[in-house]
């Protein structure tokens, strides 16, 4: 009844096997059907951008929801299975653009709007496909025929309703101003999107040092430093500080007497005498330096690490320019178009990018005698998030929503979240703290239509549902096919204000808007009655079958218990979804956030295409398997880079193949004994004893780990499970199974069982597989109900505990002294392990010496160091007087492997200890315990080696030989000393009838 395992298992045909199996069975179906009605657990899935095959990092938190979903379902929790997809922004825009060969909005525009939106929707549309079949390999079970996309219209319709509130309270304004904008994309980007430092790379530019020359002073002139030449032609003013002191050179030139030390300078000046003079701008002769006064300004922040402390001011070109020409009135004069080309008020400089442009300015400024010095410099500079072109700053109108009055309702919503690990709720706290006002709108296509009707006589009409749009249009409804460019761009309404008809700007959403929403349009937030398939409405019609719920569904599942994402999500999904709620519910969207770093390599560096480290999805499920993949991923912590890689799965499949052995041979000897686990059990021995609280505790502490969504908790002590499972339970038990004990088949039935469902949640596969091996190939683990909590004897877990140190310890004595394991020796001492006591027996088996002594070991020198990396910040100048001691051997032991040195208490961790043998001895020792094997053999001992050695030859033979595990042999045996001295023992362990003088062999009884 129980069918044999091969050798090692092959992780990805057997998980293939498994989907299918799930698929026949309906297993997933059956389990959400018994959970039906029980307590809830609200998981809220983060919408994944479905725009390119998911990658190794979408595996990994693909992985971690998926775990704690099927911990839950065991335990009976009610859940929802929603995925999400991410389906509309600037991502989607960029790929199809690059597809169809597009290199402008120009060119997006000519090849028309309707069509590009098609293309668009076309492209989420396969790669939803394609990651939901990566996902569903990957082992995560999800309600995959009803995925929410972020751009059906029900999704936008709630995002409008937002927005009408947003504008209700008066938080919504058009700001002019200057902002970061990609020239390729030709928008301009947001704070949130741009905050990674991934988004920053080491660039060359060209560093500038240019004179402005001072009017009505003669030969003196300001000098300014500036790395981006571009700039120069929009200068209006010149900033100095005005505390800071400056000098004029002999040759003419103003500096900060701070930034050139070695100068000698013929006048000196506070920076606020500067203030007011008037200078002769660098291109006053271009159209657009009309009119422009240039003068020296006073700022505060004007820098004295860099350039010369005179900083040139062009409020066209930069953020914080921008803002001193509205404190001191000064002219914005804006050089680029949205493409990042000059306008054609710059003269011979028109249409020039602002790199192309660097050169003739440059020129320029050489032949007009101008330019101080002109180099080179290598500094940190911002590309765009999406399609890595360097940034330049434009002035432009965006639409922006105010962050001050929710800034605290929002931080307080925040502490009422735990955050897994707890110092990324700090990294929220900081990012709410500084976050500025959010820039929401994009010059762009395939986005969020803005729903913002700006009429001349100055009223700003925001529509807030399709309803109201269609009340109120007064032409475009009939061409309207879904809530996209260019068709609601073609429905007009009427001004509520005035009554003139009006038209949509052409602006789109920030992405993370439609991301932020979903906890309100995916539940049925205010929606008076459930519609089914209602949610797949739009661009999502034929994609998904969701249906729009009701309010009172809204009501049961708000807010989500848990969500997990990524480290980076703190300033896009976790602050969208948390200030869309904070605004329209008043509290948060999650109680619960796990969140985690990156995936890196093997050796810890960030994978990437170019340098040949990266690793594909498809390629590591198709090569690892995805239960490996899966414990790669649970087992690192995550506050730190997580490591991937063909090598480290090897490790993990080592691990595993550990369990897989322990689970074959039981199914091994359970099949010869025709093991019935329905039997009455039999009376336990004190190792199944021990194995049945050692499988309590594993019960205990994983669920432990779970509760705390702790995925590392859950391996580590799975994984020190299975050591002491084989090394020690089964290691110890072979005997009894050989036998076909009853105790020792049924306890470790019952512990395998147990083990396989708490493990079952981090590999899904191999766990089933396994279950259906020791269950019934009908049977699955993950319909199986999580163990029960049973009582754990700790007193006796401390024992064994102490136990295998000494026999580990034991063990590294013998390899150090080369003193192979079938050489039994007379002696054992040990000291540090005292509840080992009672277990001498044990001990003296498993180290093969006659005696074990508890006691003083005298046989070795004791030599302490200081852990220098440890101790040294604890103890500072007063190191080196312990570390006078400790070598003088000036020190008292104390128990638990602490030492008392010159007045200090030092803990295990603080000091390397070295245990060193005297002659005759061999002695091992780590945190306060030590074993000492007594080295010298006599004829006895070295008899009995001999006979080890044999009966280690003949189970060779037996195996090579064919023969079964239980057959009985005749055995011949060319040692008379063995066959006179040792009989019985060799018949026993090679299970023969019959021992007789004569060349090695054997043959079945
Ligand atoms: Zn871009
Ligand atoms: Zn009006």
């Amino acid at each position: 009844m129980f069918t044999p395992l091969p050798d090692k298992p092959d992780h990805p045909a057997l998980e293939l096997e498994m989907l299918e199996i799930w698929e026949r069975e309906q297993t997933f179906e059956r389990l959400r059907e018994r959970n039906r009605g029980g307590p809830k657990f609200r998981f809220m899935d983060g919408p994944i951008t479905a725009n390119n095959p998911a990658g190794v990092h979408h595996g990994h938190g693909r992985t971690l929801k998926d775990v704690f979903q099927r911990y839950k379902a065991m335990r009976g929790f009610d859940q929802r299975y929603q995925n999400g997809f991410d389906s509309q922004g600037l991502w989607v825009e960029v790929e199809v653009e690059k597809e169809l060969g597009l290199g402008s909005k120009r060119e997006i525009e000519e090849y028309g709007l309707a069509e590009f939106a098609r293309r668009c929707r076309d492209r989420v549309a396969h790669y939803s496909e394609v990651m939901t079949n990566q996902c569903i390999r990957l082992g995560q079970w999800m309600d995959w025929e009803n995925d929410y996309y972020t751009f059906s219209d029900t999704n936008i319709e709630y995002i409008w309703a937002f927005l009408k509130e947003i504008h209700d309270r008066g938080w919504l304004y058009k700001g002019h101003r200057s902002t970061q904008w990609c020239p390729r994309c030709g928008t301009s980007l947001s704070q949130h999107e741009q905050a990674g430092e991934e988004n920053y790379v080491e660039m060359e530019h060209p560093s500038l040092f240019v004179r402005f020359p001072l009017k009505g002073r003669e030969g003196e002139a300001l000098v300014v430093w500036t790395t981006t030449p571009w700039t120069l032609p929009a200068n209006v003013a010149a900033a100095v500080k005005p505390d800071a002191e400056y000098g004029l050179t002999e040759d003419g030139r103003w500096v900060a007497v701070a930034r050139f030390p070695d100068e000698t300078f013929v006048k000196r000046a506070p920076g606020s005498e500067l203030v007011g003079l008037e200078y002769s701008g660098p291109f006053d002769n271009l159209p657009a330096q009309a009119g422009v006064v240039h003068r020296v300004i006073p700022w505060d922040e004007v820098a004295l690490d860099e350039g010369t402390g005179i900083v040139h001011i062009a409020p066209g070109c930069g953020a914080e320019d921008f803002e001193l020409s509205r404190v001191h009135d000064l002219a914005v004069v804006a050089p680029i178009d949205e493409a990042g080309r000059m306008l054609p008020l710059f003269g011979d400089f028109h249409g020039l990018s602002t790199t192309e442009v660097a050169e003739p300015v440059v020129a320029s400024l050489r032949e007009r005698g101008l330019l101080v010095s002109v180099g080179t410099i290598v500094h940190r500079y911002p590309i765009c998030w999406r399609c890595k072109t360097p940034l330049v700053f434009r002035v432009v109108d965006d639409w922006f929503i105010a962050a001050d009055e929710i800034r605290q309702p929002m931080l307080d919503a925040n502490a009422t979240v735990d955050w897994t690990p707890p110092q990324y709720g700090k990294r929220m706290d900081d990012w709410l703290r500084n976050m500025g006002d959010w820039n929401i709108s994009r010059k762009r296509y395939f986005g969020l239509p803005l729903p913002f009707y700006e009429c001349e006589c100055g009223d700003l009409n925001v529509i807030g549902s399709r309803a109201e749009l269609e009340a109120r249009a007064v032409s475009g409804l009939d061409d309207l096919q879904e809530l996209h460019r260019p068709w609601i761009d073609g429905v007009r309404i009427r001004c509520e204000q005035c009554g003139r008809d009006v038209e949509r700007i052409p602006e789109v959403g920030d992405a993370w808007l439609d991301a932020g929403i979903v906890n309100f349009s995916t539940l049925g937030w205010r929606n008076p009655e459930w519609k089914p398939h209602g949610y797949a409405t739009g661009a999502s019609a034929g994609l998904s079958g969701a249906d729009l719920p009701d309010h009172a569904y809204w009501e049961e599942w708000f807010p989500a218990d848990w969500v997990s994402e990524m480290r980076e999500q703190i300033r896009l999904w976790f602050y969208s979804q948390c200030f869309m709620a904070v605004t329209l519910e008043g509290r948060s969207p999650y109680q619960r956030v796990l969140t985690y770093e990156k995936v890196f390599d093997e050796r810890g560096k960030p994978m990437h295409k170019s340098t040949g480290n990266s690793i594909e999805l498809n390629d590591a499920l198709d090569r690892m398997g995805a239960d490996v993949a899966r414990w790669l991923y649970c087992a690192q912590v995550p506050s730190q880079p997580l490591r991937f890689g063909y090598g480290l799965a090897d490790e993990v499949k080592r691990r595993l193949l550990t369990f897989w052995n322990s689970v074959s041979f039981f199914v091994t000897y359970a099949s010869i004994a025709s093991f019935d686990p329905s039997a009455a059990p039999a009376e336990p021995q004190p190792l199944d004893r021990w194995l049945q609280s050692r499988t309590a505790q594993l019960v205990r502490d994983t669920t432990a780990e779970y509760e705390r969504y702790w995925t590392p908790g859950v391996v580590t002590a799975f994984e020190s499970y299975v050591e002491d499972l084989s090394n020690w339970y089964i290691r110890r038990s072979r005997r009894r199974f050989w036998d076909e004990d009853p105790a020792a088949l049924a306890v470790l039935y019952d512990s395998l069982t147990q083990g396989l469902r708490v493990v079952a949640p981090v590999m899904p596969f191999l766990a089933d597989h396994l279950w259906r091996h020791l269950v019934g190939p009908d049977e699955s683990v993950h319909l199986a109900p999580w163990p029960e909590p049973r009582d754990v004897d700790d007193a006796l877990l401390a024992e064994v505990a102490d136990v295998r140190r000494v026999v580990e310890l034991g063990r590294r004595a013998r390899d150090e002294a080369r003193l192979k394991l079938r050489q039994p020796l007379r002696r054992l001492v040990t000291e540090g392990a005292p509840l080992a006591a009672s277990h001498a027996d044990e001990i003296a088996d498993e180290l093969r010496v006659k005696e074990v002594v508890f006691g003083e070991v005298e046989a070795s020198e004791l030599r302490v160091k200081p852990n220098l990396p440890v101790l040294g910040p604890k103890l500072g100048a007063r190191l080196a007087a312990v570390r006078e001691h400790l070598a003088r051997g000036e020190f008292e032991e104390l128990d638990g492997g602490r030492f008392q040195v010159d007045g200090h208490v030092l803990e295990p961790d603080e000091v390397l200890v070295e245990r060193v043998g005297r002659a005759g001895w061999a002695v091992a020792s780590e945190a306060g315990v030590t074993v000492a094997l007594e080295t010298a053999l006599d004829d006895e001992l070295v008899l009995e080696a001999k006979l080890l050695d044999r009966v280690h030859e003949v189970n060779v033979l037996r195996r090579d030989s064919g023969l079964a595990i239980t057959d009985r042999i005749n055995l011949w045996l060319p040692d008379a000393d063995l066959l006179e001295q040792y009989r019985e023992r060799l018949m026993t362990e090679t299970l023969a009838v019959s021992v007789e003088l004569g060349d090695l062999r054997v043959e079945r009884a």
